[in-house]
């Protein structure tokens, strides 16, 4: 008689629900993965836009504007980078580094000796190569979970919306929405709901904005990317980066740019049209373009509520309690960032296959 597969659900298609998915799946579970937007990757996002004439579209553009690049540091993350090489989802990107304003200690750490990876064709890919092999449920969000019979079930959309059962249960979410999702669950034991706050008030996620710009024409800029800390109390940038200039993009003159965290927090309520308006000028004023000669011909604006963690030594890496069944794991559990993300999932994945 054969044994019945574990049904595992993970709450969260970005890198780290992925990958964790992606191990279990691998290791004989049977995994459903649930997310709320239209694809998978989470933070590790690229937006594209039609460029139209006369109604019509003629071409297009696109943007990475969450993460932008990121590093390998620990062997088992540098192993899955380069089998993503290999696949042909991830370039290195050699990017003209610039600093504004940049303290003097930090200046090493930006001179350009890391070796930067970027997702190709855009900072989705190696979350939707993972995607590819899994069960993958789009716009499925998860409003809260429910004890039936031993086992969870997930309310989705709405409390009568139900799926599962499943014997086991990952949340992949950054800091504040696992703790709007644990709020809503009265069945979880109280257990684990301190043992996650602990962590996540900890580790809570700061804001970021960001603007998308598209130009008819090259910007007269001597530089790919550069880092922003001008000698203000109040920066309201953090980072420019000519996106065009990664590996596999579409010709074309397309930037995104970073508001600083401080900034961000400040503006989380104001409407798009003016955080354009004040992240553009500033882009201007830093980098001493003319206004009306360089006006862009595309310009969007992201809000990022739950951008990004601090890195932070002390947070546990994952958390997992086996008697509950549930697990948790995301970039800011393990240091913040991309390869942060994919080590929390990889030693969660680990801890429920040893059962521990
Ligand atoms: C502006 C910005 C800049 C960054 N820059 C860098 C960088 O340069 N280098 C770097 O390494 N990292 C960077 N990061 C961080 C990096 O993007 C993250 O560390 C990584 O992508 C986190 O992956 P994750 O899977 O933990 O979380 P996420 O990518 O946030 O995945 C969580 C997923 O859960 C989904 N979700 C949320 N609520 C629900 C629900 N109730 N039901 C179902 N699904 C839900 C979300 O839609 C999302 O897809 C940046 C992030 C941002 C936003």
């Amino acid at each position: 008689m054969s044994i019945p597969r574990k049904q595992v659900a993970v709450i969260g298609a970005g890198l780290a629900g992925l990958a964790c998915a992606h191990h279990l799946q691998t290791a004989g579970y049977c995994v459903t993965v649930f997310e709320k937007s239209r694809g998978a990757g989470g933070r590790m996002s690229t937006r594209r836009f039609d460029i139209s004439a006369d109604q019509n579209p003629v071409s297009t553009w696109q943007c990475d504007h969450g993460a932008q690049y990121f590093t390998a540091r620990d062997a088992l993350f540098i192993k899955q980078v380069d089998a993503w090489i290999a696949l042909g989802v991830v370039s290195i990107w050699s990017p003209i580094l610039h600093s504004f304003g940049v303290k003097p200690d930090l200046q090493s750490q930006h001179a350009g000796k890391l070796t930067r990876y970027v997702g190709v064709p855009g900072m989705s890919a190696p979350a939707r190569q993972l995607a590819r092999d899994l069960s993958v449920r789009c716009e499925q969000r998860v409003v809260s979970i429910k004890k039936q019979a031993d086992q969870w079930m997930l309310a989705i959309d709405s409390q009568n919306n139900l799926a599962g059962p499943f014997d086991q249960l990952v949340i992949a979410l950054p800091a504040q929405q696992v703790d709007d999702l644990l709020a809503a669950s009265t069945d979880v034991p109280l257990a684990f709901v301190e043992q996650a706050r602990a962590s996540t008030q900890q580790h809570a996620l700061s804001p970021c904005w960001a603007l998308m710009l598209h130009f008819a024409e090259r910007l007269p800029l001597p530089f790919d990317a550069a880092f922003v800390n001008p000698d203000n109390s109040k920066p309201v940038l953090s980072w420019i980066c000519r996106d065009s200039s990664k590996p596999s993009r579409p010709v074309g003159e397309s930037w995104l740019l970073h508001a600083s965290t401080g900034w961000s927090s400040q503006q989380l309520e104001t409407q798009n049209t003016d955080v354009i308006q004040a992240m553009l000028a500033e882009f201007n004023v830093i980098c001493g373009l003319n206004a009306d000669r360089h006006v862009p011909i595309h310009a969007s604006a992201h809000r990022w509520r739950f951008a990004q963690a601090q890195q932070s030594l002390n947070a546990p890496g994952f958390i997992w309690q086996p008697q509950t069944g549930l697990g948790i794991c995301g970039d800011w559990l393990n240091q913040g960032r991309v390869e942060g993300a994919w080590l929390s999932a990889y030693h969660l994945a680990q801890a429920i296959l040893i059962g521990k």
